[in-house]
C-alpha cells in the first residue's frame, strides 16, 4: 500500500477519535459509546463517571480522557502491525506522544480559564491552609500528566480522569 495513504489514514482516524469524543456529550453519549465499542473499548462504569463528574477535575463537553486514549492506544495497536511496510508511519508511532495528545484534548474539554483562574487559586490557597491542618499527614499523590488526585478508596493502576500511569506525591 502506498506510504502516503497509510500515513493519512492514520492521522485521519486518531483526529476522528479526537473530534468525536469532543463533540460527545459530557462524560460520554450513546453515540461515543458505539464508537468505543467498535473499538472494543470497554467506557467507564457508571459509578466511575459520577465520581469523575463530582471529582474536581471539571469538564464542560466531551467523553471523558481515558477513554479516548483507550481508542487511540488500539488505533495504535492496529497501525503498528501495518507499519513494517512504511517508513512515515512507523516515525509516525514513534513520535505520537500520547501524554500529550491526551492533555491537548483535555485542554479543549475542560471550563474556560481566564482571569477568573487567579481568583480561584487564591481562594484555594486559603482553603488548602485552613483545611491543610486535618489533612496535613495524608499525602496526595497526582497524575503527573492531567493533576487529577489519585484516590486510595478506589483500586486503579492508572489515572481515572486521563489514563496516564504517571503519578507523583506532593
Ligand atoms: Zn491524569
Amino acid at each position: 500500500m502506498d506510504e502516503d495513504k497509510l500515513l493519512s489514514d492514520f492521522n485521519t482516524e486518531i483526529d476522528q477519535a479526537f473530534q468525536n469524543a469532543w463533540h460527545s456529550e459530557k462524560g460520554g453519549d450513546e453515540k461515543w459509546n458505539n464508537i468505543l465499542n467498535t473499538y472494543g473499548v470497554i467506557p467507564l462504569t457508571k459509578e466511575e463517571k459520577d465520581f469523575l463528574l463530582n471529582s474536581e477535575m471539571k469538564i464542560t463537553r466531551g467523553a471523558f480522557p481515558i477513554e479516548l486514549r483507550r481508542v487511540f492506544e488500539v488505533i495504535i495497536q492496529k497501525n503498528i502491525s501495518l507499519a513494517s511496510s512504511s517508513q512515515k508511519l512507523t516515525t509516525a508511532l514513534n513520535n505520537f506522544n500520547m501524554e500529550a495528545k491526551v492533555l491537548e484534548y483535555y485542554q479543549k474539554i475542560k471550563p474556560f480559564s481566564g482571569l477568573g483562574d487567579i481568583f480561584k487559586n487564591a481562594a484555594t490557597g486559603t482553603q488548602k491552609y485552613s483545611s491543610g491542618l486535618q489533612k496535613e499527614k495524608q499525602k496526595t499523590m497526582t497524575c503527573k500528566n492531567c493533576g487529577a488526585p489519585r484516590l486510595d478508596e478506589m483500586q486503579y493502576d492508572n489515572c481515572l480522569f486521563c489514563g496516564s500511569k504517571l503519578f507523583e506525591i506532593k
